[in-house]
């Protein structure tokens, strides 16, 4: 029997190097939990059938002495990165059969490695949520207490890492549906420096904020597949060159506490635990500064301008003609546009589709997302300034604990508001880590986030290990 509960990357690497057990007896021990439980609690829509093949694969290299630390781990895949010639839907009814024609670089990348890909998780409709439940499969369960989400948008990843349902996991992440979800699962996750991890072969929400990151039981996990997986590509237009990728060693001991953006809409318990979090780190010997950031309260505003207006430019391309749901009742080409994208696009979608279209229409995008870029700049200023005194910057990771299935969802604004504190990591690009802080009186998962200067994730690693021990 594996323990799969206190399993690690490097447990289970040791353990296969060993022979105590082989990479099809992993792939197997989690697809017999995923027998048990997914069906419960939804983490896949899709197990794919040559998981046990992937793993016989792995153990090739084993045998032949080409074995990294990630061959044979089995990771879940959220359903909005490709992997050629499995579907690939983003949570949604359009791309519902849409298989894709190549590997997505960080899968190219894994499979290299000799990872096993089980299977593809559930996710918001096309990743625009924050709980799991707009996607077109139904909502997730959060397996730390079942009648709760597990955050979103990468709800099902994180559902699957919490259920051992899988040793890892890639989400992505347009705006906190990493670290949200791995918070409310009481997991790690990762958003990591904008041009680190290559978003080629990423279903695309938001192009200036998206990234592709794991979620982890631990930090050191989720450092590995970083290592791994951030590398330049030129198939990205955005991605890092290596030499320009200023990696900052760790060694923090100042840590910023911008404490007047708590002071609305932050559940008791999170505050509470936030501010233990805090004396923890006094005690390990850190010096907590409070810090102004007067222009990161905008975040939440301007992402709500920005995202909406790359979204409806993203989803363009889903027109009902080149690919994707194609509506067979429709009489003429505007019918066939109209009824492709009002049938095959959630709601949700569709209220951010309208919002960014009305953004971006002649008469108001001076207005509206010309200031908003004007205003994430300042946002960019402030934090690469605030860096100058302080090495790290400390916030929640999320405002409330997980909250109940069903809650939240006629009421987009309260959703929003869950975005509160990711938001100026995803606007400014600085990498962030979201690490287990404690539980409520009731045992939910709550969750201290750092941010730290561009491709400082070095830093993060460091001190989510340290606060891991404290
Ligand atoms: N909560 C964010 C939103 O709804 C999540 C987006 C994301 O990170 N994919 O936009």
């Amino acid at each position: 029997m594996i323990d799969l509960k206190t399993l690690t990357i490097e447990k289970a690497h040791q353990a296969l190097k060993s022979g105590e057990y082989s990479c099809r007896d992993l792939a197997q021990a989690y697809l017999d939990v995923i027998k048990e439980k997914n069906q419960d609690i939804n983490a896949y829509i899709e197990i794919f059938d040559d998981a046990l093949l992937q793993a016989d694969k792995a153990q090739e290299k084993f045998t032949n002495g080409t074995a990294t630390l990630l061959t044979g781990i089995p990771f879940a895949m959220k359903d909005n990165i490709l992997i050629e010639g499995k579907k690939a839907s983003n949570g949604s009814k359009y791309l519902e059969k849409y298989t894709a024609v190549y590997d997505s670089t960080v899968t190219k990348i894994l499979k290299k490695e000799g990872a096993v890909f089980i299977g593809r998780t559930n996710m918001d409709d096309a990743a625009m949520g924050s709980s799991t439940q707009t996607s077109y499969y139904g909502p997730t369960k959060n397996p730390c207490d079942t009648e709760r989400v597990p955050g979103g948008s990468s709800g099902g990843s994180a559902a699957a890492v919490a259920a051992d349902m899988a040793l890892v996991a890639l989400g992505s992440e347009t705006c906190g549906s990493i670290r949200e979800p791995a918070a409310f699962c009481g997991l790690v996750g990762l958003k990591p420096t904008y041009g680190a991890v290559s978003r080629h072969g990423l279903i695309a929400m938001g192009n200036s904020l998206d990234q592709i990151a794991p979620i982890t039981k631990n930090v050191r996990d989720a450092e590995l597949i970083f290592e791994t997986i951030a590398q330049y590509d030129p198939a990205d237009s955005t991605s890092r060159p290596q030499e320009k990728r200023v990696i900052k060693k760790g060694n923090a001991k100042r840590i910023g506490i911008p404490w007047h953006l708590f002071e609305e809409g932050v559940d008791p318990f999170v505050l509470d635990n936030f501010k233990q979090s805090v004396e923890k780190l006094k005690s390990a010997g850190y010096d907590i500064v409070d810090i102004g950031l007067p222009f990161s309260k905008y975040s939440l505003a301007v992402y709500y301008i920005i995202m909406p207006a790359e979204v409806s430019t993203n989803l363009s391309r889903f027109d009902g003609i080149r690919y994707g749901y194609s509506d067979q009742n429709a009489t003429n080409l505007l019918e066939v546009y109209k009824r492709s994208r009002g049938i095959g696009f959630g709601k949700e979608v569709r209220r951010r589709v309208l919002l960014g279209t009305y953004i971006l229409s002649h008469g108001y995008y001076d207005a509206y997302y010309n200031k908003a870029i004007q205003v994430r700049e300042k946002i960019t200023q402030e934090l690469t300034k605030a860096f100058e005194t302080v090495d790290l910057i400390a916030t929640p990771t999320a405002p409330t604990p997980a909250f109940k299935l069903g809650e939240k969802m006629n009421d987009p604004v309260a959703m929003y508001l869950m975005d509160i504190f990711s938001a100026p990591a995803n606007l400014s690009g600085v990498p962030s880590i979201a690490v287990p802080s404690g539980t409520t009186a009731t045992g939910l998962p709550l969750s201290i986030q750092f941010m730290a200067p561009h491709f400082a994730e070095a830093t993060l690693f460091e001190i989510g290990k340290k606060f891991e021990t404290i």
